[in-house]
């Protein structure tokens, strides 16, 4: 390993700063010295948010989708996929049920679907938190108006991953919608008290390593309080059928540079790691991932939520339980708190005793 990297990577352990031009080697590390990155990476996980692993229980709640984003086998024009849409008594029993098993956060997610209007939401929502949990959304773009009733409703947190920070990219892989209003709608989750997550795809086809650095530097330049970092996985009914996979080693370099960078946040080691790669989840936590988002829809909605191929299969029976028996075999332990993220300057939140430092 070369003195340069040794230093670069000392360093942002430290200051949490790192210029494109830095992390761009750290993306490229292999052998030694990505070991090294890993490492480095797993420090400072432990240092800031500690050796909890926050599990988030999520519900797909629909498929219908009005965007056509390249990748996603939602899109609309996708006519392969069998449409469903839970009743918002179905989402409720179904939130209950995971309570039941533990999940101190639920996250709602759907395609961007305005059948269910914040109103028809916010009931859901308020049903939810009268158990005591977390509630985060995943549901897309939305009016402002609508962001404010859902967060009045009591929603928590809110996902909306930018995907790529690279504007001419974003532009060409969602058709009809726009790069700026996105990162405006980013914002205005900010400005309502949201706990914000985002996040991007590793491996899409026209990225490099250097889009890459400036997905990081956005995470950072936004202070997300979440970020999903996932390897892009072709779904043969679009477009991008024919395209390779993101790449595991890829993703996992990009998450540990995430943690250097946003040393607070709350990073999954995602599905789509785990359906690339079956020790995906593990390698996750030791490379920086703090959070694990186990799937609560049931059949048959389940197998109908295919983002990319692999997302539907049938969960073994004891899924619940691997996940907690998981994140034992790495030497962390679960959450007992509904872990919301803490970032430094702020004062924590009531009734979070999640310890972070910094
Ligand atoms: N409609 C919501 C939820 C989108 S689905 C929204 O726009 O936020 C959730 C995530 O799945 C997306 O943010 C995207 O990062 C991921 N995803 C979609 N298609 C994918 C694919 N082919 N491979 C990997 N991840 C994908």
């Amino acid at each position: 390993m070369e003195d340069s990297f040794r230093a670069i990577l000392s360093r942002a352990a430290q200051t949490h700063r790192l210029t494109a031009a830095e992390i761009i080697p750290l993306l490229a590390a292999r052998g030694e010295a990505e070991q090294a990155l890993f490492a480095a990476a797993d420090a400072v996980r432990a240092k800031w948010v500690g050796d909890d692993v926050h599990l988030r229980g999520l519900i797909e709640f629909s498929n219908y989708c009005h965007n056509d984003c390249l990748y996603c086998g939602l899109r609309r024009s996708n006519g392969r996929t069998r449409r469903y849409r839970m009743e918002p008594a179905d989402i409720v029993a179904v939130a209950k049920a995971g309570v039941n098993l533990g999940y101190r956060t639920i996250v709602l997610q759907s395609g961007d679907d305005p059948w269910y209007t914040s109103a028809v939401l916010a009931q859901v929502v308020e049903e939810i938190k009268k158990l005591g949990v977390a509630v985060t959304l995943s549901i897309g773009e939305r009016k402002k108006s609508e962001y404010r009733d859902l967060k009045l409703a009591g929603a928590d947190r809110f996902l909306l991953k930018q995907e790529t920070a690279d504007p001419e990219l974003y532009a060409r892989l969602h058709p009809g919608q726009s790069y700026h209003h996105r990162v405006e709608c980013l914002e205005w989750l900010a400005e309502l008290g949201y706990q914000v997550g985002s996040g991007n795809m590793v491996g899409l086809p026209g990225q490099s390593l250097a889009t890459l650095a400036e997905d990081l530097l956005f995470l950072q330049a936004k202070a997300v309080d979440m970020a999903g970092i996932g390897p892009f996985i072709p779904h043969p009914d679009t477009p991008l059928g024919g395209c390779r996979p993101g790449d595991v080693g890829l993703t996992l370099r990009v998450l540990a540079v995430a943690r250097l960078l946003i040393p607070w946040a709350h990073l999954p080691a995602t599905t789509a790691l785990a359906t690339l790669d079956s020790e995906g989840r593990e390698k996750g936590l030791r490379s920086g991932a703090n959070v694990i988002m186990p799937d609560l829809t049931p059949p048959p909605y389940h197998d109908a939520y295919e983002i990319y191929p692999g997302k539907g299969a049938p969960l073994p029976t004891d899924y619940h339980a691997a996940v907690r028996k998981l994140v034992a075999r790495v030497g962390r332990r679960v959450a007992a708190t509904v872990g919301h993220s803490v970032k430094p300057g702020q004062i924590k939140r009531h009734g979070d005793r999640s310890a972070v430092q910094g």
